[in-house]
Formats: C-alpha cells, sequence, structure tokens
C-alpha cells in the first residue's frame, strides 16, 4: 500500500497553502481535490479583498493559481475523495472513493463548509449575479444600494449589520415570528434604522434574469405576498462543514465543525490537523483558512520531526 508523509484533503485555499508549504518542507504532500476542486471559490466571482490582487480576481482563477503554485513545489494532485478514514493508529489508513486505499503518516483536513441554499431555481440561476452566501467577500459590489438578506441566526445578522453599513438598506426575511440569534446580535439590528425586519416572510422567487432586480416574498400568515425591488439577495441560513467522512474518528463540535486545540491546528488525533473552513464558524474567510493551511502544514513537520526524534532516542 503507498504511504504518503503528507496527506491533504480538500483543495479550497487552506489546501493549497498547507500544500506549498508542505512541499517546500520536502514532506512529499499528496493532496485528494474531493468533489469540488477549488472548493466554495469556484462559484465565486469578483475576490477584491485577497491581499496581493490589487485590481481582484475571480475566484476559479484565483484557485488555478493556488494549485499552480502547490504544483510548483511538487504537490501530487489527485482528483478523488476520501470517503472513510481509519485514525485508529499510525499510519492512518485512508479509503478514497470506496476502494483504493493508503496509508498517511500525516493527515490535514481541508474539506471546508458548504453554504445551506434555499434551493429555489432563481436562486441557483442568479448565483454569482447578485445572488450571494457571503456579505463579507460580496457586500462591496452592494454599496448604496437595496438589498435583502434571509436568515434568522447570529450570520445573518452580523451580515445584516455588515451590509447595513454599505448598502441604501437591508430587508431582512425571517421565516418565522422570531430570530434564533443572541439577544445581543438581535439588538444590534433592531437598531440599525436601515434594516428592516420582516417576520414570518418567506422567499418566494428571487426576480430578474440575467442580474437581481428583486424578491417576491409571502406571509406565512396572513398569505399575502408582495415583491420588493432590490439588487443583491444574500443567503445566510448557515453552513453544513463537509465532514460527514469524520464522524466517529475525530472530536466534532455540536455543529459538526471539526474541534481544534485554540491556537493551533491540532485535533484530538495527534498527527491528524485540521484547516480552514472545516474548523471555522467565526471567520470563514479565503485568507484566514489560508492562514490556517499554513499553519497546519507547519505543525504536520514539527510533528514528523518529533515522532523521528522520539523514536531514534528509543532506538539507542
Ligand atoms: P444557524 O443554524 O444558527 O441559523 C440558521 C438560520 O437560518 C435560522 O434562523 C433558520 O431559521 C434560518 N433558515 C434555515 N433554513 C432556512 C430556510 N430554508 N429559509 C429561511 N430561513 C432558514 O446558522 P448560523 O450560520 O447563523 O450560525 C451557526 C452557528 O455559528 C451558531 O451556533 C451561531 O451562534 C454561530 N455563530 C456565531 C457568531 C458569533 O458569535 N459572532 C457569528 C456567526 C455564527 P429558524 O430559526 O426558523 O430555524
Amino acid at each position: 500500500m503507498e504511504k504518503i508523509t503528507c496527506l491533504i484533503i480538500g483543495a479550497g485555499p487552506s489546501g493549497y497553502t498547507a500544500a506549498i508549504y508542505a512541499a517546500r518542507a520536502d514532506l512529499k504532500p499528496v493532496m485528494y481535490t474531493g468533489p469540488q476542486p477549488g472548493g466554495q471559490l469556484m462559484i465565486t466571482n469578483d475576490v477584491e479583498n485577497f491581499p496581493g490582487y490589487p485590481d481582484g480576481v475571480m475566484g476559479p482563477q484565483m484557485m488555478e493559481d493556488f494549485k499552480k503554485q502547490a504544483e510548483r513545489f511538487g504537490t501530487s494532485i489527485r482528483y478523488g475523495t476520501v470517503s472513510d478514514v481509519d485514525f485508529s493508529s499510525r499510519p492512518f489508513k485512508i479509503t478514497i472513493d470506496g476502494t483504493e486505499k493508503v496509508l498517511a503518516e500525516t493527515v490535514i483536513i481541508s474539506t471546508g463548509a458548504s453554504a445551506k441554499w434555499l434551493g429555489i431555481e432563481s436562486e441557483a440561476r442568479l448565483n454569482g449575479k447578485g445572488v450571494s452566501a457571503c456579505a463579507v467577500c460580496d457586500g462591496f459590489f452592494f454599496r448604496n444600494q437595496e438589498v435583502a438578506i434571509v436568515g434568522a441566526g447570529d450570520t445573518a445578522c452580523e451580515e445584516a449589520h455588515y451590509l447595513s453599513k454599505l448598502c441604501k438598506k437591508v430587508t431582512m426575511l425571517v421565516r418565522r415570528d422570531e430570530f434564533r440569534a443572541s439577544k445581543i446580535m438581535q439588538q444590534r439590528v433592531l437598531n440599525t434604522p436601515n434594516i428592516e425586519v420582516l417576520f414570518n416572510t418567506e422567499t418566494v422567487e428571487i426576480l430578474g434574469q440575467d442580474g437581481v432586480e428583486g424578491v417576491r416574498v409571502k406571509n406565512n400568515v396572513t398569505g399575502e405576498i408582495k415583491d420588493i425591488a432590490v439588487t443583491g439577495f444574500f443567503v445566510a441560513i448557515g453552513h453544513q462543514p463537509n465532514t460527514k467522512f469524520l464522524e466517529g474518528h475525530i472530536e466534532l463540535d455540536a455543529n459538526g465543525y471539526v474541534k481544534t486545540i485554540p491556537g493551533t491546528t491540532q485535533t484530538s488525533v495527534p498527527g491528524v490537523f485540521a484547516a480552514g473552513d472545516v474548523q471555522d464558524i467565526v471567520y470563514r474567510q479565503a485568507v484566514t483558512a489560508a492562514g490556517t493551511g499554513c499553519m497546519a502544514a507547519l505543525e504536520a513537520e514539527r510533528f514528523l520531526a518529533a515522532v523521528e526524534s522520539e523514536s531514534e532516542i528509543h532506538a539507542k
């Protein structure tokens, strides 16, 4: 069975950054890309907040740049999805696509988190054309415009507040008659004059052919349907970390995110590290993902060095 020194699972900003650092440390990293190589940035248009791109960059182009840089130092990038792991002893046993098995001395989990979507046709059609699941990434494109945001949790409140500073007006669509968010976040939203909260309100359809022109909503108590003119539509109904294959093998938090020791990328299993959105419920940015990817590679390198010196001591 092939034995890999540093196996990276997932091909987003954290995985590629881990690969660049691991390759330059001569750990000969092997990356399995998973079903969506490039991660969430593949469904993003302009990225204007990643340092080093003064004129902005398209998400897919940026991921191509990351990939080239990782390959330049010798990362082996393979198109396959890790379907199962056995972390009970080292080297770890990893199954790819249900059949192929490899061994890994260290593992970096960088499988990300996927935004949840409403699942309506107009949302998919206008994705990246006014529909977004990240206010921090895309809010800037809607300066002085009117936008809507759906969701009632802490993320929705935080993003609505963020948008209120850029946009003329933010209409928040809450499906029940109350928020799910913490009281402090609710208060922040309710005290912001240019945020209007519509309770008991569901999205019927996002209006527009090539860009967002409005949203059709329904009051689920009165049955009233109305159109609201907006040019941006933000979805903030939660994220799903891509950790199904890790259940029972590593410690996850109540939301399914990989638990790491604060200030590190170390997981509950020595030799297994987690970087990027799969372990980050708070920031979820490409640049923070890249930062933790770097940390994971450095920690994997240090872990291997410590294991090696320990076995040398035992051999003496
Ligand atoms: P949550 O799961 O907490 O909230 C999701 C929200 O989306 C809920 O209000 C839910 O409504 C709503 N929703 C779900 N599906 C639909 C739908 N189809 N149509 C309309 N609305 C829908 O996700 P968050 O991302 O907000 O938060 C995740 C976790 O991260 C939480 O624990 C949160 O506290 C934490 N967090 C903390 C932050 C902080 O401390 N600064 C910032 C951001 C997140 P309903 O309430 O009706 O179920």
